[in-house]
């Protein structure tokens, strides 16, 4: 059977007990606390802790899988725009305007990468993005 997203291996599922966010909690030997396993993993993986404010993701989209390969370091955001992208869902986004927090309109003004680059990575459309560039939309942000 092919997997989801290019993933060669197949999910490998914590025995760990499950915490609230539903996540498998495991006790961390070396600081005395429990953790999340996916996290104790992905920081195997990368041999050195998780950035401050980034988070394991899955490339799975599977809470409780703790194989290596589908796991990756990345932020709240990322998280959110992968499921986004995932789902093909755009619920309660108004015409892409939510989407965007403040730092990123900045960027995009100030960027020179091609426009259809930064619709790719922010996931809207390149419209979108011309449209902020042109100060069609989010004009009170300078
Ligand atoms: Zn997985």
């Amino acid at each position: 059977m092919p997997l989801e997203g290019g993933l060669k291996k197949p999910c490998k599922i914590s025995p760990s007990p499950v915490g609230s966010k539903g996540y498998p909690i495991c006790w961390d030997f070396v600081q005395k606390r429990g953790r999340t396993h996916t996290r104790v993993v992905l920081e195997e993986k990368l041999g050195r802790p998780i950035k401050p404010g980034f988070c394991a993701l899955h490339h799975c989209d599977n809470r409780r899988c703790i194989e290596q390969e589908h796991l990756y370091e990345g932020t709240f955001r990322d998280n959110a725009r992968d499921r986004e992208a995932r789902n093909r869902s755009r619920k309660g986004i108004h015409h892409g305007n939510a989407m965007f927090t403040e730092a990123d309109i900045k960027f995009i003004r100030q960027s020179l990468v091609s426009d259809r680059q930064l619709a790719k990575r922010f996931g809207v459309g390149a419209t979108t993005v011309r449209r902020v560039k042109k100060r069609e939309t989010w004009a009170h942000i300078k």
